[in-house]
């Protein structure tokens, strides 16, 4: 393990549109040593997006054989698609004492607190509503069916917020990341997850 301790798993999620994507790419480029999940998906590519660096782009029956055989930590279907983490490389990197991060939809974030609750769990949400579908809007990537349905979702999505460890308001990107650094630099340094580093150096006395 690099620090003696177990990597940190550090689970950022929140509505669409609410700049989770943004958020954890300005965290990924401060912390260069930190394990990003590629998760798997059957939604389509959009442009730019590359296979393996993006997403793990797969078709349903991919995604189902993986589902029996038990591959993912957390899946959900998301506006009809299939999004899913791969478990093995999020235990190993773990394992290694490697901090992990994903950016996964609330139902999944959800999921994984149940079976993984030393994670860290953030909620990323925007500062209104009104700035929420302006995003959307501008990222031009979806139909309009498809921003009214992210919409609806998000206000429900909102109020799962108080089932996280952290609440992060998004209102300028690089100020809402810089608070994602601090608190995983925190919990980076919470007892519980170092206690085995004095166990350790008592014994070498
Ligand atoms: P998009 O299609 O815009 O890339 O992603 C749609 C939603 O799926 C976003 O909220 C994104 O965070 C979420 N998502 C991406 N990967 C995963 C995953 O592995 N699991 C879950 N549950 N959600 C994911």
């Amino acid at each position: 393990m690099l620090q003696g301790r177990e990597g940190l798993l550090l689970v950022v999620s929140g509505p669409s549109g609410a700049g989770k994507g943004t958020i954890c790419q300005i965290v990924r480029e401060n912390l260069q040593n930190l394990g990003y999940s590629v998760s798997v998906t059957t939604r389509k590519p959009r442009e730019g997006e590359v296979n393996g660096v993006h997403y793990f782009f797969k078709t349903v029956e991919e995604v189902h054989k993986m589902i029996a055989e038990e591959q993912f930590l957390e899946y959900a279907e998301v506006f009809g698609n299939y999004y899913g983490t791969p478990k093995d490389f999020v235990f190993s990197q773990l394992k290694e004492g490697k901090d992990v991060l994903l950016e996964i939809d609330v139902q999944g974030a959800l999921q994984v607190k149940k079976r993984f609750p030393r994670g860290v769990f953030v909620f990323i949400a925007p500062p209104s509503l009104e700035e929420l579908s302006k995003r959307l809007y501008n990222r031009g990537t979806d139909s309009e069916q498809v921003i009214q349905k992210r919409l609806a979702g998000a206000k429900k999505e909102l109020l799962l917020a108080k089932e996280y460890d952290y609440l992060i308001i998004n209102d300028i990107a690089q100020d809402a990341a810089m608070r994602v650094l601090s608190l995983l630099n925190g919990e980076r340094s919470r007892t519980e997850r170092n206690i085995s580093f004095i166990e350790k150096i008592c014994r070498e006395e």
